[in-house]
């Protein structure tokens, strides 16, 4: 009896095994592999190398120790935006960096003032970040040893005039440049008297220089001006406004000692937060404020007394 029930438990165990190896042959032979199921979903191949690097992103982020806001002065480049907030994503993923990009888009009726926005911007978003990125928004860097780490020392100028497409002399600091808090408000932020193009960052060079703050750029890079950004501006679509009315030209030559970072006058009208593919940015409605008492050339209209529109005037008497 007691051989019996020992031949029936081993025969047991032996079916047992056989069904187990049967059962993982079928499914390691099934064709629903668990990509391919993620595939069924509508992922495609491209779409999945974006969720791994985005995830991995993601999870360096929360180790990285500092915070950086990218801050891109804004009116009316839309074209432009679409285009910057992917790539930037794509960019800066590779770096790991815990960033988030915020547009300031200027939406009073005065002419574009980029350095009263970066100011806004910066008032709106030091409490929670680090360092920011001047950022223009048609300046997309293409060479991944640009790196946009924390610039603890001094400003960090990124597209540096031996790379920048366009602007070539030492003292230019436009474009893109890496700023910690500390360092931005140590020089009062940016001079909110230059409306219309230009300018403006020559000034900000200046306060730089004058609190003693080391610039420094990037170095032993592989590309040069030709091929380190890309610089998606249509000049004759998206025209500069060089107009300089009343006595903008003198003023806007000199350093200015009276306004900046505290006193740049403005009401935040929205906070918009949007996805443009797949990338998360914060649009920041900002109704800039124009004291016409001090920077009368925020709107240049006809009336203007500027010594450009009198000697306009008097060509049109002779003619
Ligand atoms: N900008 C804008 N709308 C304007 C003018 C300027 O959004 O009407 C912003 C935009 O970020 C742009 C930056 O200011 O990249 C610098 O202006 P622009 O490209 O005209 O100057 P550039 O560096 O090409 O001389
Ligand atoms: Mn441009």
């Amino acid at each position: 009896m007691e051989v019996v029930w020992r031949n029936l438990r081993f025969k047991y165990v032996l079916i047992c095994i056989f069904v187990t190896f049967i059962v993982s042959c079928l499914i390691s032979m099934s064709p629903i592999s668990n990509d391919d199921r993620k595939y069924d979903l509508g992922t495609s191949s491209r779409d999945r190398s974006d969720v791994k690097s985005s995830i991995n992103a993601l999870r360096i982020r929360r180790k990285s120790k500092h915070r950086l806001a990218i801050l891109v002065p804004f009116r009316d480049r839309f074209e432009e935006l679409l285009k910057f907030a992917p790539h930037m994503r794509k960019f800066l993923d590779k770096q790991y960096l815990d960033y988030h990009i915020f547009i300031l888009n200027q939406v009073d009726k005065f002419r574009f003032n980029r350095a009263s926005l970066i100011n806004v911007g910066f008032l709106e978003v030091k409490n929670d970040y680090d360092y920011v990125a001047m950022h223009d928004v048609d300046l997309l860097p293409t060479n991944d040893e640009l790196s946009y780490s924390f610039p603890d020392k001094g400003p960090f100028h990124v597209s540096s005039p031996e790379l920048h497409p366009r602007y070539h002399y030492p003292t230019f600091v436009g474009g893109i440049l890496l700023v910690k808090r500390e360092h931005f408000m140590k020089v009062d932020g940016m001079s909110n008297k230059y409306w219309g193009w230009g300018l403006e960052d020559d000034e900000f060079y200046v306060r730089l220089k004058e609190a003693g703050l080391n610039i420094t750029r990037p170095q032993n890079i592989s590309t040069g001006t030709h091929n380190s950004f890309k610089h998606i501006h249509d000049r004759n679509h998206r025209k500069r406004d060089m107009t300089k009315c009343y006595n903008q030209r003198e003023v806007t030559r000199k350093r200015d000692r009276q306004t900046g970072l505290h006193n740049v006058s403005y009401k935040l009208e929205d906070t918009i937060e949007m996805k443009i593919s797949d990338t998360s940015v914060t649009v920041l409605n900002i109704a800039l404020i124009c004291d016409k008492s001090i920077t009368p050339w925020c709107e240049c209209n006809k009336m203007d007394t500027s010594k450009d529109a009198k000697a306009k005037e008097k060509k049109k008497d002779q003619k």
